[in-house]
């Protein structure tokens, strides 16, 4: 499916390199909620990758058509949904540029059932975000088939390794399993992760913890890939904004500061964790 067209439309009009790409801005159906994100990504000098529904996707690829600058579409697909590969056709010819959140399988991420999902979207060029580690139980009393265990971050290293032209990004640093989403992130060059969610809640008495995560910055050794950026790139900034809760962009925008500058990590690298890393991806071939 290639649309050579609109490859050259998406490049042309994502204009300037903003001061921030938030990869993870949920959307909650609301058309007003989308103009308030809006303004406040204006304000920002912001873009955000928006998740949408597939009931949504007419609705959202029209607003993004006015706010190129400001949104890109990612479609917010079921591994399990039989019309899955279609919908990421769907998603992709309407211009939108990766799939998720990704939660809540059945399977295993990485179960080969899934693999004519991750092949299309390799194909496409897509970047595909998963929710990785715990996740929440909104209403307690509905019987519903989910498990932690088959979104546990693990799992991403093989569909990283099976398709090394997919770029993924892991939400929430696998919380807990930190150690595993750094080390796996060190050894898969298209693996990224953000620290949205409750860990930078979680261990705001203790930001240099992150340090003995991201810990191989300036390391030169056999056992760990050439290289001489900072360990925090494998980073990238992302909010979570969910049920139209738009303080969660400033919140998560504070933590993030808060914590890189604790660790130490250098205005350079924290530009491309606030933008330069996604940036640079955007510009990359859509297929
Ligand atoms: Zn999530």
């Amino acid at each position: 499916m290639k649309s050579p067209l609109l490859a050259v439309l998406a490049c042309a009009t994502l204009g300037a390199q903003p001061k921030i790409i938030d990869a993870h801005v949920h959307h909650n159906g609301d058309a007003a909620f989308l103009e308030k994100l809006v303004q406040r990504l204006e304000a920002a000098d912001a873009l955000a990758f928006l998740l949408t529904a597939p009931k949504d996707l007419d609705s959202v690829q029209s607003f993004i058509a006015k706010h190129p600058r400001r949104l890109v579409g990612f479609g917010s697909i079921r591994l399990d949904d039989p019309n899955a590969v279609a919908l990421v056709d769907r998603f992709h010819a309407a211009g939108f540029r990766g799939l998720g959140e990704i939660s809540g399988p059945l399977r295993n991420f990485d179960d080969k059932a899934y693999s004519p999902i991750y092949e299309r979207a390799e194909q496409h060029g897509m970047i595909v975000l998963f929710h990785t580690g715990v996740v929440n139980r909104p209403n307690p009393n509905v019987s519903t088939d989910v498990s932690v265990d088959r979104m546990r971050v693990t799992l991403l290293d093989n569909i990283a390794r099976r398709y090394p032209k997919l770029t993924l990004i892991g939400a929430h640093l696998g919380n807990p399993d930190y150690a595993w989403a750094a080390e796996i992130g060190r050894w898969n060059p298209n693996l990224y992760f953000d620290l949205s969610g409750s860990t930078l809640i979680k261990k705001q008495e203790d930001y240099t913890f992150f340090k003995s995560i991201f810990w191989w910055s300036g390391v030169v050794s056999p056992h760990t890939p050439k290289s001489a950026v900072s360990a925090f790139e494998k980073t990238i900034f992302g909010s979570d904004v969910f049920g139209g809760d738009l303080a969660e962009f400033d919140g998560a925008l504070d933590r993030y500061h808060k914590m890189l500058d604790a660790c130490g990590v250098s205005l350079v690298a924290q530009a491309k964790i606030f933008s330069g890393t996604l940036w640079k991806i955007l510009q990359g071939p859509r297929k």
